[in-house]
């Protein structure tokens, strides 16, 4: 599995296995027994996708050492302040049964991240996590955040597919050292993205699935990427993406069939992100 360094001398695998909307303690328990035993060590979940306590669990009894995982999980935006994102951090490792994680994020820029992201500094130089994040954090969002921040920010994990490539965040990013993580990486299965005809080509040219080709293509981007399945077979397909190699020709092919078309949750959308905070 490829690495990459972030910029506090950390690694990250650079694919894992996410996890939202895996409803189900089965399901999760299964998705997950397929991952080890394909060589996935990352896994990101969120408190919000209620299924921290069923990932705990699966990796728990899995026979890969805590020290060989690499955990992810966000505080939520309803958890406002900076002891609630203590309280809550600590929930989410009970929940894990873990003693640290290796990632944590902020999930949304909701109003009083700086707040939060105190709160995120402390647990980090307290050694109860690798590394600090922030996710759906756009570059005035960033921008303030570092107006009050000590410790800079490793990774920012924002929708990016190829009709969604975020080439000025994924720029601003890279200017500051910030690593770029992909969710959506695969347009969530609903932009028709995966039948896209130049990535169907590119796909058969390579003897690989369209899906594999725009991993490798996000990979090839020093992008992080944690595509979701509950499949074993699709689980073993994504991460089968480090024996081929996109051509520049190819990588300049996709970069053109960005349309700039965002699949879900804007950052900018004020009442997704007021509403969001309900502690209700
Ligand atoms: P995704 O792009 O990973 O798409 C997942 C869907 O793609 C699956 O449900 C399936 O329908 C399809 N798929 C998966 N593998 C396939 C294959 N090989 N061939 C064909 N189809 C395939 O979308 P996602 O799950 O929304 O994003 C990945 C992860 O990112 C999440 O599970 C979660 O951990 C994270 N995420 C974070 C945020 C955030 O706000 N930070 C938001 C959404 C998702």
């Amino acid at each position: 599995m490829e690495q990459l360094k972030l910029n506090n001398g950390q690694t990250i695998p650079q694919l894992g296995l996410g996890v939202f909307k895996v409803q189900d303690a089965a399901d999760l328990k299964r998705s997950v027994a397929a991952a080890l035993k394909e060589g996935y060590r990352h896994f990101d979940t969120a408190a919000i996708y209620h299924n921290e306590a069923w990932l705990g669990k699966a990796l728990a009894e899995s026979d890969v050492k805590r020290e060989d995982l690499y955990i992810t999980s966000k505080v939520w935006n309803s958890n406002r302040t900076y002891d609630e994102t203590i309280a809550a951090f600590h929930e989410s490792l009970k929940k894990l049964q873990t003693d640290y994680l290796d990632l944590y994020l902020i999930h949304w820029p909701s109003e009083g991240y700086n707040e939060k992201w105190r709160a995120m500094e402390d647990l980090y130089n307290d050694g109860l996590i690798k590394s600090i994040g922030i996710s759906n954090f756009e570059k005035p969002h960033l921008e303030k955040l570092l107006t009050t921040a000590k410790v800079k920010p490793a990774v920012n994990q924002i929708e990016t597919h190829p009709y969604f490539q975020q080439k000025e965040l994924n720029k601003y990013l890279r200017s500051l050292d910030i690593a770029h993580e992909a969710w959506g990486p695969l347009g969530q299965g609903k932009s028709n993205v995966l039948d896209d005809p130049t990535l169907v080509k590119i796909a058969e040219a390579h003897n690989k699935s369209v899906a594999q080709v725009i991993l490798r293509w996000h990979l090839q981007r020093e992008i992080i990427v944690i595509p979701k399945s509950v499949h074993a077979e699709r689980i073993a397909q994504n991460i089968n993406v480090f024996d081929f190699t996109l051509t520049d020709e190819e990588m300049s092919l996709i970069a053109a069939i960005d349309k700039n078309q965002r699949g879900s949750g804007d950052p900018n959308d004020e009442e997704f992100l007021k509403n969001s905070m309900s502690r209700d």
